[in-house]
C-alpha cells in the first residue's frame, strides 16, 4: 500500500482533533477478513492535490495507560506496517512523559520517515516547549496547534514530499 499516514502517539495528546481537521471523509472501520471492528480509523484527505489516506489510532483508549503493552502496542504496530509515513504526535502542554519514549522505541523500529509533532503549540511559549523532544531521537520536530490550525500547512507540504 501506498500514500497512507499514521497518526501515533499517547492518549490524549491531539490525535482525533488533527485527523479530524485533515480528513475530508472518513471511511469504515469494519476489518472485512476477520469480521471484528478494528480500532483504527480511515480517512480520506488531501493537500496541494496529493490524496492521501490518514489512519487515526487509539480509539479503544479507557483511560488507562496500563494497557499499553496488550492494545496499543498491538494497534500502533498494526498501522505502522501499513504506513508509508509515520506522524508521531506529543503534547506541549504536558511535554515529555515516559509514555512517549515508550511510542517512540516502537516508532523508531520501524524503517519509514517519522515526523515528531508537537501538538497544543498554542502560543509561542507552548512553540518553545516543544524542543524538548528533540530528545527523542529524531531529526525534526514539527510544531502545530491542531485547535487552532497553526503550523500543520507545513507539515502537511512535508508529507506530501514522501508520498
Ligand atoms: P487523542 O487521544 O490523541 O486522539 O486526542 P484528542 O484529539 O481526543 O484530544 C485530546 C484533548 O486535547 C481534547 O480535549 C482536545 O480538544 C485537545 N486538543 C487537541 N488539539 C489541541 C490543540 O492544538 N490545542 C489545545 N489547547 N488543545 C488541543
Ligand atoms: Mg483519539
Amino acid at each position: 500500500m501506498s500514500n497512507i499516514v499514521a497518526i501515533v502517539g499517547r492518549p490524549n495528546v491531539g490525535k482525533s482533533t488533527f485527523f479530524n481537521r485533515l480528513v475530508e471523509k472518513k471511511q469504515a472501520i469494519m476489518d472485512n477478513e476477520s469480521g471484528v471492528t478494528r480500532d483504527r480509523q480511515y480517512g480520506e484527505a488531501q493537500w496541494n492535490g496529493k490524496k492521501f489516506t490518514v489512519i487515526d489510532t487509539g480509539g479503544y483508549v479507557t483511560g488507562s495507560e496500563d494497557i499499553f503493552e496488550s492494545e496499543i502496542r498491538k494497534q500502533v504496530k498494526e498501522a505502522l506496517g501499513e504506513a508509508s509515513v509515520i506522524l508521531f504526535m506529543v503534547d506541549c502542554h504536558t511535554g515529555l512523559t515516559d509514555l512517549d519514549k515508550d511510542f517512540a522505541n516502537i516508532v523508531r523500529e520501524v524503517k519509514k520517515p517519522v515526523y515528531v509533532v508537537a501538538n497544543k503549540a498554542d502560543n509561542p511559549e507552548k512553540s518553545f516547549m516543544a524542543g524538548e523532544f528533540y530528545a527523542l531521537g529524531f531529526d525534526e520536530v514539527f510544531t502545530i496547534s491542531s485547535a487552532s490550525g497553526s503550523g500543520t500547512g507545513e507539515i502537511l507540504d512535508e508529507i506530501v514530499n514522501h508520498l
